[in-house]
């Protein structure tokens, strides 16, 4: 998403812009069933956002180009992305490599993401509005996502592998204080029921929920290896870079989820990249 939404930016500051993507277009969202928290898209499939978004930048004179990024060196003239396919050549780089969720790792997992299974829950929270949830987890995300959805929901069940939770001491007070959610501790997820949506949990304790959603949040994984040359990494592997979206080196600007960040969504990810497009036509204004 970042990638082609910078891409409109800099093509529109007369730029020539090359994205080069490895799976598929529209990173994340592509894979959500419906968006309903976008600005000016009332209710959107993560599909058909994408498709427009490519359309918008392709439209305008961005080029795509499917490769994996392996590495990115600085040149003399400015950066080379090596990729398996060639060496693709810019005079700036904007790296937009996101995020994947975590997974439980449970038997139909994936047949039933979109189903009852959701890794956001505020992205799909609204969805299971009066309805039986379950939040796996024991960080901050995972706490917020129970305060949040016991906002929305009749019952959320907290299900944590450990006794003690991560998460920061003021989040897991207000959780035992909410009268709809239900910690249960140690336990993990052993099998997902349900034939064609999630119908509800059978726990390593033995016990079976009945649930209607399961929002797994156990953390968001990056893949920044292929740019540690260039950047600065924090301890889980996100680009350090402060709000002007700047790196360590001059001429790389990040944007999106692979960016340390409190909050990772689709408006987050816009508002990087604005100032990260037009801080690199900044910088080939200043350098060319
Ligand atoms: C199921 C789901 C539902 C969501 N729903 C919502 C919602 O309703 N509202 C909302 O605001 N947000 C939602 N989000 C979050 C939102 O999708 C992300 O915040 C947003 O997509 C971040 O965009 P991004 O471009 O930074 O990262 P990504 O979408 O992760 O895109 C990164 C892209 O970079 C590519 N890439 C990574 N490394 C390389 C490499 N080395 N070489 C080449 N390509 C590479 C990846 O293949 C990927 O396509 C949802 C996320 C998920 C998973």
């Amino acid at each position: 998403m970042a990638g082609l939404t910078s891409a409109i930016y800099a093509v529109r500051a007369g730029r020539s812009v090359l994205v080069l993507e490895r799976e598929g277009i529209g990173g994340q969202i592509a894979t959500s069933p419906k968006v309903e928290n976008y600005p000016a898209a009332a209710s959107i499939s993560g599909a058909e956002l994408s498709d427009r978004l490519f359309e918008q930048a392709t439209s305008l004179g961005a080029e795509l180009d499917f490769g994996d990024v392996t590495s990115v060196e600085k040149t003399e003239t400015g950066f080379v992305a090596h990729t398996e396919d060639g060496d693709f050549e810019a005079r700036s780089v904007i790296i937009a490599s996101g995020v994947h969720h975590r997974k439980l790792g449970t038997p139909r997992e994936e047949e039933l993401f979109g189903r009852g299974v959701s890794y956001c829950a505020v992205c799909d929270g609204a969805f299971y509005k009066g309805k039986r949830v379950a939040v796996v987890g024991g960080g901050n995300t995972a706490l917020s996502a129970a305060v949040f959805l016991a906002g929305i929901c009749a019952e959320v069940t907290l299900i944590h592998r450990r006794d003690e939770f991560r998460a920061e001491r003021y989040l897991v007070e207000q959780v035992k204080k909410l009268e709809n959610v239900r910690i249960v501790t140690p336990a993990t997820v052993e099998e997902l029921l349900g034939e064609d949506k999630l119908s509800g949990l059978r726990l390593s304790n033995g016990e079976e929920l009945a649930l209607d959603g399961l929002f797994v949040c156990i953390g968001k994984v990056p893949d920044n290896a292929a740019f540690s040359a260039l950047v600065d990494l924090t301890e889980d592997g996100f680009i350090d870079a402060g709000e002007d979206c700047h790196t360590r080196t001059e001429g790389v600007f990040v944007a999106g989820d692979c960016r340390k960040k409190e909050v990772r969504q689709l408006t987050t990810a816009a508002a990087d990249v604005c100032v990260a497009a037009l801080g690199a036509c900044d910088y080939l204004n200043r350098f060319s």
